[in-house]
């Protein structure tokens, strides 16, 4: 069943210098595209033909009210969303122009490629910190030796900017740390299968502001080897870190739509749906 629907407003991208330019890495950056993405929860639509592309090494940011489809939107496009017996969804994700939902590609590929970390840091709480960062190599087939697994475990950990704080306690509880320490062991545990692409639900809403900037500084160094998209409800977060922003709505039980989308500081400086500025200076 198709509802009325009225095609998102566009902010043309802009060039910002200095702004997340990719060095050269061995992994190529990939962009990460869904097309026409609707989805249902039973016969419950929660969204309605969301189109976005979200560009190799930048970080985009969703925002929106809660119940908007953002965190749905998220996990389909790692093929989480499959996993809810009663959901269902229409439409394309493309990384770097393949389908991750093309019949051939095995769900475990879309796993590895694009990892998740989510709301509440969810370390393995007994487990080492050695041993939490490697956990998702068994799980996504990825076969490593100890070697590897050193070069691995320290990679993962500078990148997420916590191996100088833990270094000399790998071996102790991934639990002992604090909230913000939990997050960045989350963040290396994702890296340590190299993802292409980093997707991350409200990842600073349970800490405090001075690990969720470190957390920040964190994604920016990130950007350069995965490209990132965030929910976030932090405006000033999304203006900190990302280059483009898509801004979620479902009014009055229709399903979720982006209202508008395009470069972040477009956005805020100048809304071009009412919705959007009432939204960006706070007024639902
Ligand atoms: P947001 O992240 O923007 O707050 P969600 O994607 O979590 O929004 O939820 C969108 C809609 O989908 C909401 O109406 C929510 O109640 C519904 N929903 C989310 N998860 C489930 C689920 N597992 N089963 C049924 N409905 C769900
Ligand atoms: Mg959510």
């Amino acid at each position: 069943r198709l509802l009325p629907w009225s095609a998102p407003k566009v902010h043309e991208p802009k060039m910002r210098r200095g702004n997340h330019m990719p060095p050269p890495t061995p992994e190529p950056l990939a962009s990460l595209e869904g097309r026409n993405v609707s989805a249902w929860f039973g016969t419950h639509q929660v969204l309605d033909r969301v189109s976005l592309t979200m560009p190799a090494g930048v970080i985009t940011s969703l925002i929106g009210p809660s119940g908007c489809g953002k965190s749905t939107f998220l996990r389909i496009l790692n093929r989480m969303h499959e996993l809810v017996p009663s959901a269902s969804l229409a439409g394309e994700v493309l990384l770097d122009g393949q389908d991750i939902y093309d019949a051939e590609r095995k769900l475990v590929d879309a796993r590895k490629s694009i990892g998740m970390v989510f709301q509440k840091p969810n370390p393995f709480p007994a487990m080492s910190i050695y041993d939490n960062v490697i956990a998702g190599l068994k799980l996504t087939g990825v076969r490593a030796d100890n070697d590897r697994k050193d070069f691995l475990v320290e990679s993962s950990l500078q990148k997420a900017g916590l191996w100088k704080e833990v270094k000399d306690r790998l071996r102790s509880p991934g639990g002992g740390l604090s909230g913000g320490q939990q997050q960045r062991l989350c963040i290396a545990r994702s890296l340590a299968v190299m993802p292409r692409v980093l997707l991350m639900d409200e990842p600073c809403s349970a800490l405090d502001p001075t690990s969720t900037r470190v957390i920040e500084e964190t994604m920016l160094e990130l950007v350069n080897d995965v490209t990132i998209v965030i929910v976030t409800h932090n405006m000033q977060q999304a203006q900190r870190v990302s280059t483009q922003c898509a801004f979620f709505l479902a009014s009055q039980g229709t399903p979720g739509l982006i209202v508008e989308h395009g470069d972040t500081e477009a956005m805020f400086d100048s809304p071009i749906d009412p919705r959007t500025f009432d939204y960006v200076n706070g007024r639902f």
